[in-house]
């Protein structure tokens, strides 16, 4: 009985400061240990989304060659909603339009980990009449996602043709260099998703000659 007494007398000191700092170490020990945890499953969780969102601008680009045995022209537009002409808007109009969904961004147009229109196209294919068994090539690209500083690191429009090209290493030159532009961010965990003709989604870390290709003549 005494010693329950006594344990109950100490007990109503309060809290020690060591106590404090025990506590605030432990909190501090599962927020290091979960917070790359948390970070890993949103990144994931993004990545899926944005999959997705490709997937759907593949249906688009679906529904638009069957609708005009050709893909739409790429003619520049190829990164902004407001440009009736360009690619993208014309894609996502027909998955809206089929989907019965407003109409307008964000939505299929955005790549979730840029939180803005993050998606360009492959001008060599939009740019190419449509060839007997081009588009069900699974290994060409389509649409991919760019990373979040990609135009940023783009110097005068006039120059951008050609530094594509001249910019990048060996690996890449006289491939989609824009997937792998040098200083660019790759949105997804060092990775980009790629949407290939077929429509079928993948992520990438880096190019692979086995599964990609940007046209028939590479
Ligand atoms: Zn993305």
């Amino acid at each position: 009985m005494m010693v329950c007494e006594k344990v109950g007398t100490a007990g109503s000191g309060g809290v020690t400061l060591v106590e404090l700092l025990v506590v605030i170490a432990i909190i501090a020990i599962l927020m290091a240990i979960l917070l790359p945890a948390l970070t890993m499953a949103r990144d994931r969780a993004r990545r899926a989304k944005c999959q997705s969102n490709l997937r759907q601008l593949g249906l688009g680009m679906e529904m638009y060659q069957n609708q005009y045995e050709h893909l739409p022209p790429w003619l520049g537009g190829d990164r902004t909603w407001g440009d009736r002409h360009g690619w993208l808007e014309k894609i996502a109009r027909l998955v809206y339009r089929a989907e019965k969904r407003d109409l307008g961004p964000p939505g299929i147009c955005v790549c979730p980990a840029i939180g803005r229109f993050g998606f360009s196209c492959n001008q060599h294919h939009f740019s190419s009449p449509t060839e007997p068994n081009y588009r069900e090539a699974k290994t060409i690209i389509a649409i991919y996602d760019i990373g979040p500083n990609f135009w940023r690191t783009l110097g005068r429009p006039s120059e951008e043709a050609y530094k594509y090209e001249t910019d990048l290493s060996d690996e890449y030159r006289g491939k989609m260099g824009f997937l792998w532009w040098p200083g660019v961010i790759p949105p997804h965990r060092r990775g980009h998703n790629i949407l290939f003709s077929d429509g079928h989604v993948k992520w990438f870390r880096r190019w692979d000659d086995r599964e990609m290709t940007r046209g028939p003549d590479y």
